[in-house]
């Protein structure tokens, strides 16, 4: 199991000093995690990676996962959708899912903690259904910066009820009635997704996937989600294939709580048949850690064309890699990319200036080489793991 002194190479002495320090009040408080899947998308990378860090440093921390039929995920999923800004029939029946889920789950969980921490919008409404006997934080992972006002008119009945809300950007602050704080994601660079691999081991796993090691690659890899857009990225690909010879790669791994990737998959695949046929596009759903990792090394170009992005993990870990990343400027991409410093920000809808972004950075490898050494110094001074554990270790010592 991780400990925090196995990252000291990389933050170095002090701030592992610091964290554990400023640790010492919250020794044995019982604190427990709340979401709605254990792997796909980022609430799930961030809590595999930070709670056993919290109990490494002296904390009692547990992680535990909704259950939840399907129509409750594709309830929750409209919910997603319209959080950030989609229409929603906001009927008397998906209400009624949503609640019954979460009160069924609280009839079988006990939760006498000294602090309960809920992510996203799935499991918001469960603080109705218990006594409060410690303070309730949310943690909404989401895009807010334009919420479809009904729903959240309806979810903030739930949200006032908590102690605090924590929030990737202070934008989505959008007339919360809690008090909030800013906490960054993350990436753990010692996991089997962001450690460093050889050159042996990039191309023996690309020739797995029939991914050519020696054709440029091009790759976006986020769930079959449409505010991924990666019929988008289709399109950006055509353009930047007429130019130059290269593969793209979609890879996108299907979350149990996201039941509108297999759809989504679907039609990315008919719209890219003859290309997929010909093996110049390539997509993957499996689910694999190595092979992410992989692919964020082993591509010339990150692409991510978000329409919304709550913050873009896969962002950060491409950074992280050291490989250029042309994104879209919205939510919290830049947040970490500053354009033409250490990545490329477009607008998201801008076809044409991605794919030019892209054949420069395919043409001009010295560019492409000192954007990416700046992305990677960027992540290791704001987005590694250990800077969300500080920032959590902050948020309980204010509220316990
Ligand atoms: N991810 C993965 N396999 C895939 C696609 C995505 O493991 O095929 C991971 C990705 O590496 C990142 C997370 O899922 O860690 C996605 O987080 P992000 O913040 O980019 O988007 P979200 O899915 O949370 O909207």
């Amino acid at each position: 199991m991780k400990v925090l002194n196995d990252y000291r190479k990389i933050i170095g002495e002090k701030l592992v000093n610091e964290i554990y320090k400023k640790a010492r009040p919250l020794y044995n408080k019982r604190v427990i995690h709340i979401n709605s899947t254990f792997y796909g998308g980022g609430v799930a990378e961030i809590l595999t990676g930070l709670v056993p860090l919290m109990n490494d440093v002296g904390l009692d921390a547990g992680w535990r996962i909704i259950r939840g039929a399907p129509e409750f995920f594709s309830t929750t999923k409209k919910f997603h959708n319209a959080l950030q800004g989609d229409k929603i029939n906001l009927t008397d029946i998906k209400k009624q899912i949503y609640i019954q889920i979460n009160e069924d789950f609280s009839s079988y969980t006990h939760l006498n903690h000294d602090c309960v921490i809920i992510h996203d919008p799935q499991p918001l409404p469960l603080i109705k259904f218990f006594k409060k006997r410690q303070p309730w934080i949310w943690r909404g992972h989401v895009d807010l910066s334009h919420p479809n006002p009904q729903l959240w008119d309806y979810l903030k009945e739930f949200i006032l009820k908590y102690d605090i809300t924590i929030l990737s950007h202070k934008e989505y602050a959008n007339n919360l009635p809690t008090d909030y704080r800013i906490v960054h994601p993350a990436i753990d660079p010692l996991s089997t997704k962001n450690m460093d691999l050889s050159r042996e081991q990039i191309d023996e796993h690309l020739e797995k996937f029939n991914i050519d090691p020696k054709r440029p690659i091009i790759a976006q890899i986020s769930r079959f989600d449409k505010w991924k857009d990666p019929l988008g990225v289709l399109e950006i690909y055509k353009r930047v294939r007429k130019e130059i010879d290269c593969q793209l790669v979609l890879c996108g791994s299907m979350a149990s709580d996201d039941p509108e990737g297999v759809e989504i998959y679907h039609d990315a695949i008919q719209k890219s048949e003859e290309l997929t046929n010909n093996g110049d596009v390539i997509m993957l759903t499996l689910e694999s850690n190595l092979l992410v990792n992989v692919l964020q090394r082993a591509s010339s170009v990150i692409i991510q064309k978000s329409i919304r992005e709550g913050f873009g993990l896969t962002v950060t870990e491409a950074l992280w890699k050291g490989t250029p990343v042309v994104a879209s400027n919205i939510g919290g991409i830049p947040l970490q990319i500053k354009n033409g410093k250490n990545g490329f920000l477009v607008d998201p809808h801008d076809i044409d200036g991605f794919a030019n972004k892209v054949i420069e950075l395919l043409k001009n490898q010295k560019m492409a080489k000192k954007v990416g050494a700046q992305g990677r110094e960027t992540v290791r001074q704001n987005f590694l793991i250990t800077r969300i554990l500080s920032d959590y270790i902050d948020v309980l010592n204010e509220v316990l």
